[in-house]
């Protein structure tokens, strides 16, 4: 009887636990993906995240059927598909790899499977380490990244990435997979993600041209570069780590071996992918991570909601220049660096007071890399209500984060051209600037660009009040 692999955040046929093993039974494999409509156990489909998806499947289908298998497509809940699709085909068992984001939910679908007769077996590979196996001496989950870090490198390495399997037989069932066109996940009209494809190519293949790219031109100068927006330093791996087009053990044994680059670079890296997993072992620690503060006492924080400011901030029209450049570049590649991320953050949660949730779900619908620890982890630890977070006193100023990281302002001009001509001087506070100047620059405040929409020490102060008002 053939054997099921359940395909969900783990799009690839490398490094994949669950599809080698059911390759190794020497059964035919039905490959799956089942689209599921958001639930209370599950996060709605962010857009962005859904034009990956579509092509992201497009190229699992293809590699499937080089190696001569397939992939059947399908939605409905979970435990209802694949008990069916189990019935249908006669299969005992499902594979799949554990992704974490709702435990509680595959492990409802264990027992609805074991109940119809159909085995389960889960697989480790979507973090560098299982969140079980990095444990305080006291045997909990660490809150604080530091230790947990120093954990996992005592660990060891993680495991060698497994070889792609060279050949899969197929098995076909009698159900008619879904089309892909039929799920809509593209923009149609209008098709805001265009601009995508040109910086992006979802798949396998696509993630490791990209790995290839970072260890050559990217690695050796991480530490510092890393920090540096203009500087396409950073990997780019987020949205294929989150559809586990490549496994971070593959990005993290990709660096071995590399004579040309100074180990500390190498480490660096290792520890953000590392952050990654730290993500989730606070998911699954606090399943809540996306809708709740980790800290309750932030519970009672006054936020205040400002229609207009918000949008404004979504539209990259606050009239601070590196906060409006990195929400255009996210609304531009669906991607936004991450020294700007915490900007455009605190920004949001400390200059307009807007609850850090509003922050996350905006992030969340125009990422292509959304995902459900990281992002939810991230804010949080801007907000200052997470575990190991930044206090919230610790205000980003725009400006002075501006003109530290972007000090030409070369990330500023690419996704501002309105200010393309503006002096250097002035380039991270267009507002400060004579009008002569201005108007050489062709640029009139509050017609060609945004008047800032808060002054930033007035609101600086404005927070810390807030704040001290919870005691
Ligand atoms: P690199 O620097 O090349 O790092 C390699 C990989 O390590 C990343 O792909 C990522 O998987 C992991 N990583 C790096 N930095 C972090 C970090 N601070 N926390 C957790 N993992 C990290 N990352 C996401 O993957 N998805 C999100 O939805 C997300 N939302 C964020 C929201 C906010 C407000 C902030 C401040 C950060 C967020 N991040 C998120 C973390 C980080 O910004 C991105 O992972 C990073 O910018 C991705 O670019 P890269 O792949 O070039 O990173």
């Amino acid at each position: 009887s053939p054997v099921i692999v359940w395909f969900r955040r783990d799009l690839r046929l490398a490094d994949n636990a669950a599809l080698s093993a059911a390759v190794e039974t020497g059964r035919p494999v039905i490959a799956l993906f089942i689209r599921e409509a958001a639930s209370a156990s599950s996060m709605p489909q962010g857009a962005a995240q859904a034009w990956w998806l579509h092509h992201s499947l497009t190229a699992l289908k293809e590699r499937l059927q080089q190696a001569g298998g397939d992939l059947l497509l399908l939605s409905g809940p979970a435990d209802d598909v694949l008990t069916q699709v189990a019935a249908e085909a006669g299969a005992e068992t499902v594979y799949f790899n554990r992704c974490y984001e709702r435990d509680e939910r595959d492990r409802d679908i264990a027992r609805a499977l074991k109940q119809a007769g159909v085995a389960v077996q889960a697989f480790h590979g979507q973090l560098l380490s299982e969140p079980s196996a990095v444990r305080t001496g006291a045997g909990k989950p660490f809150r604080v990244f530091t230790p947990f870090w120093r954990a996992l490198q005592a660990l060891g390495e993680p495991r060698e990435p497994i070889a792609a399997p060279e050949a899969i037989a197929g098995h076909s069932v009698s159900t008619a997979s879904e089309k892909l066109e039929d799920w809509k996940l593209l923009p149609v009209s209008p098709n805001w993600a265009a601009p995508f494809a040109d910086v992006w190519t979802p798949g396998e293949a696509g993630a490791h041209e990209r790995l290839n790219i970072f260890l050559d031109q990217g690695l050796g100068n991480y530490k510092a570069g890393r920090d540096v927006p203009a500087l396409e330093v950073t990997s780019r791996l987020s949205p294929h780590l989150a559809h586990g087009e490549i496994s971070p053990a593959q990005a993290w044994h990709a660096a071995n071996g590399l004579s040309n680059v100074d180990p500390a670079q190498i480490t660096h890296f290792r520890r953000e992918l590392a952050w990654r997993d730290f993500s989730y072992t606070l998911l699954v620690e606090f399943p809540e991570l996306a809708t709740r503060n980790w800290n309750p006492s932030f519970d009672d924080f006054q936020w205040t909601f400002d229609e207009r400011q918000f949008r404004a901030w979504t539209k990259g029209q606050t009239g601070y220049p590196i906060v409006d450049a990195g929400m255009r570049q996210l609304w531009q590649e669906g991607y936004m660096h991450n020294r700007v991320r915490m900007i455009t953050a605190s920004f949001l949660i400390k200059d307009l007071m807007i609850d850090w949730r509003k922050g996350e779900e905006w992030f969340w619908d125009t990422l292509v890399d959304a995902d459900p620890a990281n992002n939810a982890a991230s804010w949080q630890w801007v907000a200052g209500s997470g575990a190991d977070a930044s206090p919230f006193f610790r205000i980003f100023n725009p400006l002075l984060q501006g003109e530290k990281f972007d000090p030409d302002g070369h990330y500023v001009r690419k996704y501002l051209p309105e200010l393309e001509k503006l002096d250097n001087k002035y380039i991270h506070r267009p507002f400060e600037a004579p009008e002569d100047v201005l108007q050489k620059a062709g640029i009139v405040l509050g017609e060609t660009y945004a008047k800032p929409l808060v002054d930033h020490f007035e609101a600086r102060d404005r927070a810390l009040a807030a704040y001290k008002d919870l005691g």
